[in-house]
């Protein structure tokens, strides 16, 4: 669904191999560039790593790229995703939260497969690593990836339908920032912070009025409206929101390649909307054709 159509289409959130999509950083541009988008931004989860090799793509290839984080959060016990749009990369409060949060992530996994293997669930550490690219940011679709290697599942949604789910016995959490002070971080380092998805498909919504109102005290600048895991009433619910708290509103596909259905351009973004995240965002610029 465009819901802006015409020449410009701009889909401000995917994902590559520098976390947890499937496609190389310079893979996802060029489908991004089959899938007929002027604009992507890459947002791999608590990591720049795709950055450089997505902009060599999106010159060779002739689009812009957005370069943005997917900042992990979490207050009680409930995750929240950031989106972080032109955020300076060498930002040193910015680097050691992300770092932080990778770390915590691998300690994680290690533990989450252990409890499966203890269990009586056939795989290991070294088949889980085996799935993470080098550098990458490892989460639960990684271990899901070791399971269909395996033959004990058919895709991710399966593994997380049994074994990887919040609810699951085996899931553990992993450090992440509170969302104010990722906020106020992305701030610190030039880049523009909005919320994603905030309703899930399975969970409801996740982020609360009042969190966005206090979010927004902390220098919260936009909403992810459109989204595939928006009901009608979330996007008129966020809609809403985004306008009367003057928020930016945006759309995006979440594209993971073959780890989840999300199509790239599915949802996108105002062109004006665009203009207004990169006349907010300091911290770095879009990469130019
Ligand atoms: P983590 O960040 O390690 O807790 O894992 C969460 C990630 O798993 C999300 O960013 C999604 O990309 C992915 N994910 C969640 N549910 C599913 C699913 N049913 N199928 C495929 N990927 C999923
Ligand atoms: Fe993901
Ligand atoms: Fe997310
Ligand atoms: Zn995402």
């Amino acid at each position: 669904m465009r819901h802006y159509a015409g020449a410009v289409a701009i889909d401000l959130h995917t994902h590559s191999s520098a976390s947890d999509g499937t496609e190389a950083p310079g893979v996802v541009v060029q489908r991004a560039v089959e899938a007929g988008l002027s604009t992507i931004a890459l947002t791999d989860h608590d990591t720049t790593l795709g950055w450089e090799e997505a902009a060599d793509a999106a010159r060779a290839h002739g689009i812009r790229l957005v370069r943005g984080i997917e900042v992990s959060c979490s207050r009680r016990h409930q995750s929240i995703h950031l989106l972080a749009y032109l955020p300076d990369p060498s930002h040193p409060g910015l680097v050691a939260e992300l770092a932080r949060a990778r770390e915590s992530r691998d300690t994680r996994l290690d533990r989450m497969v252990g409890k499966m293997a203890d269990d009586g669930i056939d795989i290991t550490v070294d088949s889980v690593r085996a799935e993470v690219g080098d550098g990458a940011t490892a989460g639960r679709p990684h271990i899901a990836d070791a399971l269909v290697t395996a033959g004990i599942v058919a895709h991710r949604d399966e593994a997380f339908r049994r074994f990887l789910g919040n609810e699951s016995r085996y899931y553990v959490s992993h450090y992440a920032p509170d969302p104010v002070r990722a906020v106020e971080l992305v701030r610190a380092a030039g880049g523009v912070p909005v919320i994603a998805h905030a309703w899930s498909a399975t969970r409801g919504r996740v982020v609360a009025d009042a969190l966005v109102e206090e979010l927004v005290s902390a220098g919260l600048l936009g909403l992810e409206v459109h989204h595939r895991d928006h009901t009608p009433e979330a996007v008129r619910h966020l809609t809403d929101l985004a306008r009367s708290l003057d928020l930016v509103a945006t759309g995006s596909s979440d594209y993971h390649g073959a780890g989840k259905l999300n199509r790239l351009g599915e949802h996108t973004t105002a062109p004006a909307v665009l203009e207004q995240i990169e006349s907010l965002a300091s911290g770095s610029v879009v990469v130019e054709p």
